[in-house]
């Protein structure tokens, strides 16, 4: 089985897309891990699009924040004006499909999504510090995570070697294939559809193929420009849509 890994779209309908045109044929389920909405102009498309195309969806910290389970007290300013436009915008349809999605861990067949960390929905998986104990713990042998929106991830082999994932800056489309071993432990992040925030701007995603037992991961340069257009006509703050061609 070969799964489609998209997480934090945050609304953006160009990167999408794009992810979509060059995933096209190359897998057989999809999967979501969360931030579907928040940051971007498209929230009810993005939804309507996930919606349809993903059998498994997980909730993120966005997706709670827009849709009211949450407030957005601990999000920035621009984050929380982004809240509220999105929650604004969002058809009563998008927002009760929001309010019903599932928390992580989403247990699939030889892995585990979630959006934050199998500890808590909301923790940042940022390096060793939060990644080792998860590698070091009870939790799965392979666990797909987002939130953090870069792209990569950790592993701690059998003799207690620690690595971070690094992916390549070229070429555009497949950059990285990281075959998964047996005695291996994995934190696979297939990084940002809609906001990447590791210095490269291109739309990320990766997928899993369980039976070659491999992770692929794409970039792929997307329609930044008419993003950011869409943005400043529905006044979302400059730095939101200023940050997306920067990648951070
Ligand atoms: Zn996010």
């Amino acid at each position: 089985m070969r799964f489609l890994l998209l997480s934090d779209v945050h609304s953006n309908l160009e990167a999408l897309y794009t992810c979509l045109e060059l995933a096209a044929g190359k897998y057989d389920k999809a999967i979501c891990l969360g931030d579907l909405v928040g940051y971007g102009p498209n929230p009810n498309e993005v939804v309507d699009k996930i919606r349809n195309l993903c059998k498994v969806v997980i909730r993120g910290n966005h997706d709670k924040a827009c849709c009211g389970i949450d407030d957005a007290a601990e999000f920035n300013p621009y984050a929380r004006m982004a809240t509220d436009w999105t929650r604004q915008a969002l058809t009563p349809k998008h927002l009760e499909y929001l309010r019903a999605l599932p928390m992580g861990p989403a247990v699939m067949e030889g892995f585990i999504a979630v959006h934050g960390s199998p500890k808590d929905e909301d923790e940042y998986i940022l390096g060793p510090g939060q990644a080792l104990p998860l590698l070091r713990g009870p939790e799965a042998q392979l666990v797909c995570f987002g939130h953090t929106h870069l792209q990569g991830g950790f592993t701690l082999n059998e003799a207690g070697r620690f690595q971070s994932i690094r992916i390549p800056a070229t070429p555009d489309g497949l950059t990285l294939t990281v075959p998964l071993e047996d005695t291996t432990r994995y934190l696979i992040n297939p990084g940002s559809v809609g906001q990447p925030r590791d210095h490269d701007w291109r739309a990320g995603f990766a997928i899993l193929d369980s039976e070659r037992k491999e992770v692929e991961y794409y970039r792929t340069p997307y329609n930044v420009a008419q993003t950011q257009a869409k943005m400043e006509k529905a006044g979302l703050p400059l730095p939101l849509y200023r940050r997306l061609e920067l990648g951070r």
